[in-house]
């Protein structure tokens, strides 16, 4: 049926689509229809905290305006003064010249990354992404027509810079930096873009190829030692830098983020170029309310302290019980190894306790799973003992009988 009014790639791409929001689905189907399950939905990253008291009243004001064309389409990298402010916050924290027009106001960081992508890459080119990675990089790639080469993690999920090396080849047209990452929480050290801008120069000199590195900081604002770090735009000429609002500010849902790029990436011809991409991708530009909240975004950080709160009693809950499990450097979500090699089967009996994580393969990365804090301290503590239990009790070897009327689940991550 869906075959015939759809089209077969669409059909393959939904089937094999984010299992993350799936998942999301599936709890709140469950949840409506089951209440005695008492679902703790621990699978997407949408952020539960409000965004700061001084962005809400912001926000308020802005309503009120009733300046004459606040409403009217606008350049499509967004409007020039908002552009201005976040070009200004670039030069400060690069050390180096940004302007307002090596600035794109974009429909979250997932509308940059498809901007950038469509800009960059053409069909045959490889992207490097590093694993543990989030997921709808593979999906971006693939619909520019490139291929993603996936590089396994070093100790600790530190990224390991000689696979880096390895998987380079004359085809390699970009790298993906996420930092801090989805879904370890890890945060490279500082010095990894002067060590991945060695690695490429090196590569250039051999080759004569110029690999781009686009620098994913979608969760930057929610590190959790606020001092600053060099920025990853001055290490390398060829650098798209990606941040988003939506978990630094807790606007997930008004979709507002932002690139920017160095001077060797502009050109007079850059802009023009940078718009058409993203108008063939049919969004137009960044909503008009939203960029103009953006400034007081910026200047107003969320308090993470309570993600670092929640993260600390989580990863000490899942020790005491006996997992293994690391604290994140920055944002909400924690990646514990699964008690069991095979980690969907553990997420299937977790779900069956009422816990929904999302199995690490879904990250290129089998053998863990990712629990999103996004809960109150209570249930994320709950979901904790819960995840313990169901460890203990896999550990035991017991038989275990599932749920029943729970299909869907189990043909999303398979029998337990
Ligand atoms: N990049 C990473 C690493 C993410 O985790 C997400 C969202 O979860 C995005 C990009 C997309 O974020 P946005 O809501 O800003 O589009």
């Amino acid at each position: 049926m869906k075959s015939e009014i759809f089209a077969r790639r669409a059909c393959e791409s939904a089937a094999s689509s984010s299992l993350i929001r799936h998942l999301f689905e599936w709890g709140r189907e469950a949840a409506r229809a089951r209440p005695e399950l008492d679902i703790i939905d621990l699978s997407l990253g949408n952020p539960d905290l409000e965004p700061s008291p001084a962005v809400r009243e912001a926000l308020r004001g802005l309503v009120a305006e009733e300046a004459p064309g606040r409403h009217r389409y606008m350049d499509n990298a967004g409007f020039e003064d908002v552009r201005e402010t976040v070009a200004m916050q670039l030069s400060l924290s690069s050390g180096m010249h940004v302007g307002a027009d090596s600035v794109y106001l974009t429909c979250g960081a997932a509308g940059a990354l498809q901007i950038v992508f469509g800009a960059i890459l053409d069909p045959g080119d490889e992207v490097i992404v590093f694993a543990p990675y989030f997921p709808e990089y593979i999906g971006f790639v693939q619909s520019a027509g490139a291929t993603p080469v996936v590089v396994r993690p070093g100790a600790g999920f530190q990224l390991d810079l000689e696979a880096f090396e390895a998987a380079l080849t004359a085809r390699t047209r970009a790298v993906v930096l996420n930092n801090p990452n989805n879904p370890t929480g890890v945060r490279y050290p500082a010095s990894i873009s002067a060590r991945l801008a060695s690695v490429l120069a090196a590569h250039r000199e051999r080759t004569g190829t110029l690999v781009h590195i686009v620098a994913d900081e979608a969760y930057a604002g929610l590190a959790y030692d606020r001092r600053r770090r060099a920025s990853v735009l001055a290490a390398w000429d060829a650098v798209w830098l990606v941040r988003s609002c939506s978990k630094d500010a807790s606007l997930a849902g008004e979709r507002i983020g932002y690139f920017a790029w160095g001077p060797a990436l502009s050109d007079p011809e850059t802009m023009p170029l940078l718009r058409s991409t993203a108008r063939a991708l049919g969004f137009a530009s960044a909503p008009a309310l939203m960029q103009r909240l953006l400034p007081y975004a910026l200047a107003h950080p969320l308090d993470t302290s309570e993600y670092r709160r929640r993260c600390e009693r989580f990863v000490a809950i899942l020790r005491a019980g006996g997992l293994d499990a690391a604290l994140p450097e920055a944002g909400f979500f924690v990646f514990p190894r699964s008690p069991i090699a095979d980690e969907r089967r553990f997420c299937r009996l977790l779900a069956d306790r009422g816990v929904l994580c999302v199995p690490g393969t879904a990250f290129g990365a089998p053998g863990y799973f990712r629990a999103s804090l996004t809960q109150p301290l209570a249930r994320i503590e709950a979901a904790a003992e819960r995840i313990t239990g169901c460890a203990q009790f896999v550990g035991e070897g017991r038989p275990r009988e599932l749920a029943a009327g729970m299909p869907r689940v189990e043909a999303l991550l398979g029998p337990a």
